[in-house]
């Protein structure tokens, strides 16, 4: 993806336009600041301008929807994402209505959320539910009357996936479990297909999971290792060691849906410029 990505920037480059991608970074959490650099190199990676404005901890509601607004004006900004989580004096929700829908390649604007929900091929998808569906079908797995089983219901990733996997032309028939989930593993033994978005470390393991069914596991949890040279590691919520057995395909983590995220955002950004170019 990147690659064709890359090819897609340099011939809209040649037309003079430079795809932008602003991120803002409000205080100073130390694994949203990673989630930024991260961001930004593949902006570089692929020829895209990224630039990230950071804003102090103590920064106001007000204070951050009026750079929201600067970008919105800003004609080389082509897409905005404020990184989540901001400070508790700001309400992501009323910060999130200001981003104008045309530059929200994160897809959380109710506008892009509702344009989902019904289908609409112009609504920006949030991106890590934008990426499963990708890895879905570029490994050829069979959506079409598959039960898929969502572990999770966040707006990023739950709920969204929900609502992508039962569109027609989709045609997955949809469970989505929670915490107050009566017997989630006698769910789960009955998913085709398992989305595990929970944020638990390997809440699900190899004996859940129906044999030849296919695993997508967005969940990213550091857990304690002092054999590892950091003293952690990185694991999803499914055990990936007793799950690869029984799946046909499944996502490692780290790896898998992480990636696929940030290249659904650059193809988003990508998106956005095209379409700004064409108005
Ligand atoms: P979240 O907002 O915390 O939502 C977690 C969901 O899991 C909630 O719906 C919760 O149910 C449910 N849940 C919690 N414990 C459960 C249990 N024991 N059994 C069944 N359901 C349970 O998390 P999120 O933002 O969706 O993220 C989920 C995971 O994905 C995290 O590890 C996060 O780091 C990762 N993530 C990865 C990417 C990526 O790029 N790969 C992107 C986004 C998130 P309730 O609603 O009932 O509380």
């Amino acid at each position: 993806m990147r690659e064709r990505l890359a090819g897609e920037v340099s011939a809209l480059k040649a037309k003079g336009i430079v795809p932008g991608l602003s991120v803002v970074l409000v205080g100073d959490d130390p694994a949203s600041a990673v989630y930024v650099r991260n961001k930004n190199a593949a902006c570089d990676e692929v020829g895209m301008k990224g630039e990230t404005i950071r804003m102090r901890a103590n920064t106001t509601q007000a204070e951050l929807i009026d750079v929201v607004h600067t970008l919105n004006r800003r004609k080389d900004v082509h897409g905005i994402l404020v990184q989540m989580p901001l400070p508790k004096q700001i309400d992501s929700d009323t910060v999130l209505r200001h981003i104008d829908p045309a530059k929200d390649v994160d897809g959380f604007h109710p506008v892009n959320v509702g344009g989902m929900l019904v289908g609409n091929p112009e609504a920006f998808v949030p991106c890590t539910p934008a990426g499963v569906m990708v890895l879905l079908r570029e490994h050829g797995v069979k959506t079409a009357g598959a039960h898929a089983v969502i572990v999770g219901r966040s707006n990023i990733v739950g709920k969204p996936m929900m609502a992508l996997l039962v569109q027609p032309g989709v045609d997955a028939t949809v469970t989505v479990c929670h915490s107050r989930t009566r017997d989630m593993a006698a769910h789960i033994r009955q998913a085709d297909i398992v989305i595990a978005a929970v944020g638990k470390p390997r809440l699900i393991t190899g004996d859940m999971i129906k044999p030849g069914a296919v695993v997508i596991d967005v969940g990213i949890n550091r857990i304690d290792d002092p054999s590892h040279p950091k003293g952690s590691r990185l694991v999803g919520d499914v055990d990936f060691d007793s799950a690869r057995d029984v799946a046909s395909l499944i996502t490692p983590v780290p790896g898998g849906v992480g990636p696929m995220t940030i290249a659904m955002l650059l193809e988003n950004t990508l998106q956005a410029a095209k379409r700004a170019a064409g108005r």
